[in-house]
């Protein structure tokens, strides 16, 4: 079974009519609803719960956290920033959506600005597979398309991907690396660019394919203690 926490700030998603006609239940529950499976256990939480929701415990007891976030990212307070990196670093996987290249965890993991260029303008997006033989492209063909989506374009402030899975591009002209891997330390990261509130595109199948992918992907088997090495004798 994999444990996995779906975390949302929950903010557009409740108060934006637009946003909440398209995620009546919010974003987390949407992409929870699609996950959970008979190998999938998982559970949400959000800005809106005493520590977001991210306790030591819950970290110590999630497999994969699922990160989507906007406009509040600055209210996540920085001691729950680092404690999800250490989580990872000690091998927990988590998976950015979308805005998410903003939050405080993953630019704590980057180590960058992970800055980028955007445009809101309901474009379409071809999402390109560079990677096929990549376990997060299983199932998926050449490409597939998101009908309306925002436009992220480079360049993006991103240390270079230890793999780049898909590669978007939209019909304004732009391209964009809409799907990259890291580890860091013993933990894998995942971004995938797709997802802007007002737009429907967690319900689309590929791009629910490609978060299941990813849950696979970023589970680990290992998970270190602690991230401080003692000190040791020499062997005789
Ligand atoms: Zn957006």
């Amino acid at each position: 079974m994999i444990r996995v926490t779906v975390w949302n700030e929950y903010e557009q998603d409740r108060n934006n009519e637009k946003a909440k006609a398209v995620y009546p239940k919010g974003i987390h529950n949407c992409i929870a609803d699609f996950l959970r499976s008979d190998d999938i256990e998982v559970r949400t939480a959000t800005l809106l719960d005493p520590e977001c929701g991210l306790t030591q415990e819950v970290l110590d007891n999630t497999d994969v956290l699922i990160w989507w976030a906007h406009i509040r990212h600055g209210d996540v307070p920085d001691e729950i920033a680092k404690r999800v990196q250490e989580s990872v670093l000690k091998g927990m996987g988590i998976i950015f959506l979308h805005s998410a290249h903003h939050s405080k965890p993953f630019q704590l993991l980057m180590g960058t600005t992970c800055h980028l260029c955007w445009r809101e303008d309901d474009e379409l997006e071809r999402v390109w597979v560079v990677s096929p033989g990549h376990p997060i492209a299983a199932g998926l063909g050449r490409y597939f398309e998101i009908p309306e989506e925002e436009m992220y374009g480079e360049p993006f402030g991103i240390p270079e991907p230890d793999k780049l899975v898909f590669l978007g591009w939209y019909e304004g002209g732009e391209a964009f690396r809409a799907g990259c891997c890291w580890r860091r330390e013993n933990g894998k990261v995942f971004y995938f660019q797709p997802g802007h509130e007002t737009n429907p595109t967690y319900h689309i199948k590929e791009v629910q394919q490609v978060i299941r992918n990813a849950v696979y992907w970023c589970k680990s088997d290992y998970r270190a203690k602690e991230l401080t090495g003692p000190h040791v004798e020499r062997i005789q």
